[in-house]
């Protein structure tokens, strides 16, 4: 029976996985699940990780936030999407994946109808110039959670760990011990029995029934103690270095802009990610392709006369997961099961992910541990493949003619079922059905804004059968055109309705 969980690491990973597993297990009575999260005072959190999914709206709530706490803790703004500027050509070309699934979705394809691929988003979802006119995607009368679009958070990441260790310890019964861990203690089943640490008041043991590595890149417990390798994916994504700053808004009435942007370089990408009080912005790249000075040279170019004074933080990273995420009574949420670059900001979903299940599958017999531990490493290995997947398909339609996009574009770059899935949609795009597993992440719609912005046109003639619905797909286009223009009309310009609501007593 599993009664107690040690969860080592105390980044947002960590925070998070006891927050979600301890709300879900809250009870007055004593003889509940023990939960206990150990953290290191020496080893500071990797301290970025500020744009999110809109999976976190649900998680927030599920733990007992309020979300205009969050806004306030958190400088919050509203994250409707992401914006790829300069992916496909290098000459001012951008497109949109917002969040908003297109109109119709489901039911019609409207892609064979769009007048250009590229615009697809444009044509097909009034969320595109939304996220262009800068706007809230709710107004001042919607309530807590509720939108005219969908939405994600920007958060500062370390208010946000703080915010969640504080709600963990005061509302939840999470005991909260500081300590570096410096090694575990095997059971004659390979379980770990308990992990020693190093305290203010000398050595201590811990013991728990199931143990989660959250301790980051170093998978303390999983990868170091547990033997579980890595298994790089640095042949397909090839990023490993962020430089990443924290730059002030020149005035504080400055827009806040309500979507990720993410602008292509010459061997990486730029994120800029604003936050009520200041913007987040970094390069990811690769190494072998561009050295440090060059990347903060396209960091300065893209800063312009801002940050003059602000040194960059490098932080370096590896593509790519362990082989396995759970293993005997320990399972590994956070970087320490893996890491991609923050393209599409999917680890902290991940954690949300991999922390539910947890919460609801806890383990009640060593025998269904095993059958427990089989299916989260079957879900999460499909879940990793598709995140690769995703975001290898933001690179490989380039038509930049810089190595480092070109290599990208090499088919022995390619995982062979990113390959099939173009496969198939070379005839006719992504479809709802494509993506309906229950551990499924992205939808067909995130595929199509990526694969069409990107300019990949299907030769829907190939399949005309499928594609006879031009006077119903007009109407949708013109629907989408008026409801454009009534969001434009409506929805408030996104600081200000920030401001008017955490005023608000709503
Ligand atoms: C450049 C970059 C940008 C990113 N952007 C995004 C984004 O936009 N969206 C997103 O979802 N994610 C993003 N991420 C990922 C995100 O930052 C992480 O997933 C998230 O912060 C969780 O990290 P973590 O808790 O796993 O690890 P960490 O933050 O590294 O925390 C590890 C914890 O383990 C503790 N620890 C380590 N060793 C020991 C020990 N021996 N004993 C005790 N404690 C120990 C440390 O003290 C620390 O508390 C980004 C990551 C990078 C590198």
């Amino acid at each position: 029976m599993t009664k107690s969980i040690a969860i080592i690491g105390g980044g947002t990973a960590g925070w998070l996985t006891a927050a979600i597993i301890a709300a879900h297990h809250k009870t007055d009575s004593t003889e509940g699940l023990k939960i206990s999260l150990i953290e290191s005072s020496d080893i500071p959190t990797v301290g970025v990780g500020e744009g999110t999914w809109p999976t976190l709206r649900n998680t927030i709530r599920m733990i007992g936030l309020k979300e205009k706490d969050v806004f306030k803790r958190c400088h919050a703004g509203f994250k409707q999407g992401g914006k790829f500027v300069n992916w496909v050509k290098a000459d001012g070309d951008s497109y949109y994946h917002p969040f908003t699934v297109p109109l119709g979705y489901g039911r019609i394809d409207l892609a064979p109808y769009v007048s250009n691929i590229e615009d697809y988003a444009i044509e097909s979802n009034f969320q595109h110039h939304v996220c262009e006119a800068g706007l809230a995607p709710r107004t001042i009368t919607d309530g807590e959670y509720q939108a005219q679009c969908n939405y994600a958070y920007h958060l500062d990441a370390g208010a946000f760990g703080q915010m969640l260790k504080e709600h963990c310890r005061e509302k939840l019964d999470v005991q909260h011990i500081i300590g570096t861990v410096q090694d575990a203690v095997l059971a004659d089943n390979g379980n770990i029995q308990s992990v020693s640490l190093t305290t203010e008041i000398g050595i201590l043991d811990v013991e728990a029934d199931l143990f989660v590595d959250c301790t980051g890149f170093k998978s303390l417990l999983l990868g170091e103690k547990l033997g579980v390798p890595f298994v790089s994916k640095d042949d397909v994504l090839f990023n490993d270095t962020a430089l990443a700053m924290r730059i002030p808004y020149e005035s504080e009435n400055d827009p806040v802009a309500t979507h990720t942007i993410a602008t292509g370089q010459n061997a990486g990408w730029i994120w800029d990610i604003g936050l009520t009080h200041r913007r987040g912005i970094g390069h990811v790249y690769s190494s072998e392709y561009l050295s440090d000075d060059q990347a903060e040279a396209n960091l300065r170019k893209y800063l312009g006369s801002a940050g003059k004074d602000i040194s960059p933080r490098k932080i370096s990273f590896k593509s790519g997961h362990r082989a396995q995420y759970w293993k005997n009574n320990c399972v590994a949420v956070g970087m320490s099961a893996g890491f991609v670059e923050p393209l599409e900001a999917t680890a902290i979903m991940l954690v949300e992910i991999a922390a539910r299940y947890i919460a609801e599958n806890i383990p009640a017999t060593s025998e269904i541990m095993r059958i427990t531990e089989k299916r989260f490493n079957q879900q999460m290995d499909y879940r990793w493949s598709r995140i690769i997947d995703f975001l290898k398909l933001h690179y490989m339609l380039t038509k930049r003619p810089e190595p480092y996009w070109q290599a990208h574009t090499n088919p022995d770059s390619i995982p062979q079922s990113l390959k099939d899935d173009l496969a198939v949609w070379a005839t006719r795009g992504p479809i709802k059905s494509d993506f309906e597993g229950a551990a499924e992440l992205f939808p067909a719609a995130s595929y199509q804004y990526v694969l069409y912005g990107m300019g990949f046109k299907p030769d829907f003639s190939v399949q005309n059968h499928l594609y006879q619905d031009k006077e119903k797909a007009t109407r949708i286009i013109q629907q989408n055109q008026q409801l454009t223009q009534q969001m434009l009309q409506t929805l408030p310009p996104h600081r200000e309705y920030i401001e008017k609501w955490l005023a608000s007593n709503q």
